[in-house]
């Protein structure tokens, strides 16, 4: 019998249904070598064995976030925050306070847009100048919080060349004001116009922003990430190599974005593929936008009409989800609006029979907004529905007013384990923090910022939640071998929260982490 590198004695939540609850477990060469009671864990304890005795605290397999964009997190991680700003003003003040620590002609990068925190409809024909007021020289470009918008000054259109005559890219819209100039605000593809005029980091700076988010991940109990592709490809070397060190704080299963399926398949990259530690993911598919922006793609149009748009639209998926299977990568696909849900249902459908002869586990990111007909497919066809509890926080304002009479089927994360579908829980960070516990509070709880909740009937309970960061999402990834689970024979990753998250979530904090038995994280 192998002597133990760690062994933990306490309550341990096992999150397998076989044996959930047990009283030790022991790590070995990077593996769980045993899991039980405590009296059996004696013989795996030697000289140079640690032994940590919960008082109080519970250790769980430690969590997979199942949906990250890992490198822009770190970047992002060394911008401007304006995700606490309560005021277009406030925002304004914070950007003008950067201004004055940025050498004259860096760019001021910030994230956390979002008018609907700031109590406005929109910033109107000002939004420039608002910017130029408080920066008129150094280019400002302002991430919205999910992503899919942008508001930029003067001096960043500027070098972007974008004007008067600048024509709307595909997917994507130039705000104008009434004479036809650009008012600043970038909706979905236009942003990239200003963003690809942005210096790209360094290696070295890749190289920190990879440690840092590395290590604001295990702060949380993470120990996987789900990586949703949509980096450069300078991200994605630095990743794979940082990834790929017995050092880094994560595992990382990475996608590749569907336009590359070409490229992958001409050099045989495949989902599974590398080592224990890293490897390639599904390829990446976009359905449609987001809620907050009316972007997502809707059966019935918003109050206040559109009905969203389809970006990777009906006859792409049917012509490029095949290429996908053929070349051996997961189907990953981002669907929001309850349209764009049925049209990847309705493509994983016609291509079932390939995907699940290749062993397949397709999936769609965030699920977010279901036409009752279509919950139960998830279940019926095995497609896991990966969603990110948090987002549900900052989206009650905006259900309630985009599609009030819809409210009920909002993140229907009760009615989908009910019919059989698995599901996987991340965080989309950048787009929110990747706080787990507030994503286990945030699934449970259901409540936005003012107390209101959001279809409280598909609330879950704690260990449904847990499972979710836990069995489901190792399940997404053909992980359940190996990750999710503390038995026997599994990998050696842990969290030890600070009380029974059975009991209560609220003051839950991470105490500590363990990657392959190494600790990543000591509070
Ligand atoms: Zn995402």
């Amino acid at each position: 019998m192998a002597v133990a590198d760690l062994v933990l004695v306490g309550t341990v939540l096992t999150m397998d249904p076989q044996a959930p609850v047990a009283e030790a477990v022991a790590v070995a060469g990077g593996r769980i070598a045993y899991v039980g009671e405590r009296g059996g864990v004696d013989a795996h304890i030697g000289s140079g064995t640690r032994v940590l005795e919960l008082a109080g605290e519970v250790a769980l397999p430690g969590f997979h976030d199942a949906h990250v964009h890992l490198t822009q997190h770190g970047v992002e991680l060394s911008q401007l925050d304006l995700s606490s700003t309560r005021s277009v003003g406030e925002a304004v003040a914070r950007i003008a306070e950067r201004s004055r620590r940025t050498p004259a002609g860096g760019w001021i990068l910030a994230g956390g847009f979002a008018l609907q925190r700031w109590g406005e409809t929109t910033l109107g024909a000002d939004a420039r100048a608002l910017l130029d007021a408080a920066t008129p020289d150094r280019p400002v470009l302002v991430r919205s919080q999910d992503h899919h918008s942008a508001w930029a000054n003067g001096a960043a259109l500027r070098l972007a060349g974008v004007g008067h005559h600048t024509l709307d890219p595909a997917n994507g819209t130039i705000v104008r004001d009434g004479g036809g100039a650009p008012t600043g605000l970038l909706l979905e593809r236009a942003l990239e116009l200003v963003w690809r005029c942005v210096p790209a980091p360094t290696p070295a700076e890749l190289r920190a922003a990879l440690a840092a988010a590395g290590a604001d991940l295990a702060r949380r109990g993470v120990t996987t990430v789900h990586h949703m592709a949509y980096e450069p490809p300078s991200y994605w070397r630095e990743l794979a190599a940082a990834a790929s060190q017995e050092t880094y704080p994560l595992r990382v299963w990475a996608c590749v974005p569907q336009e590359d399926i070409e490229h992958a398949a001409a050099l045989g990259v495949a989902t599974g593929q590398g080592g224990e530690r890293f490897q390639v993911g599904g390829a990446k598919f976009f359905a449609d936008g987001a809620l907050g922006s009316r972007t997502a793609w809707m059966l019935e149009p918003y109050a206040g009409g559109g009905s969203g748009v389809s970006v990777d639209g009906p006859e792409v998926l049917a012509e490029r989800f095949p290429l996908a299977i053929a070349a051996g990568l997961t189907p990953v696909t981002h669907a929001i609006g309850d349209a764009a849900n049925r049209a990847v249902l309705d493509a994983l459908e016609r291509t079932a029979a390939a995907w699940r002869a290749a062993g397949m586990r397709p999936r769609i990111e965030h699920a977010q907004h279901l036409h009752p007909d279509d919950v139960a497919r998830f279940g019926r066809l095995g497609v896991t529905a990966s969603m990110q509890p948090v987002h549900l926080t900052f989206d009650v304002d905006s259900v309630h007013d985009l599609l009030p009479d819809r409210e009920a089927r909002a993140y229907p994360m009760r009615a989908l384990l009910e019919t059989g579908a698995r599901l996987a829980f991340g965080s989309d960070t950048p787009v929110a923090e990747p706080d787990v516990l507030a994503g286990l509070r945030a699934a449970c709880d259901r409540a936005g910022p003012a107390g209101r909740a959001l279809a409280p009937g598909q609330a879950l309970e704690p260990l449904q939640a847990l499972a979710a960061y836990t069995t489901g999402a190792a399940h997404g990834i053909a992980w359940e071998h190996r990750s999710g689970k503390l038995a026997r024979g599994f990998d050696a990753d842990l969290v030890v929260l600070s009380h029974d998250p059975r009991r209560s979530l609220e003051d839950l904090s991470v105490r500590a982490t363990f990657l392959a038995g190494r600790q990543t994280f000591s509070a």
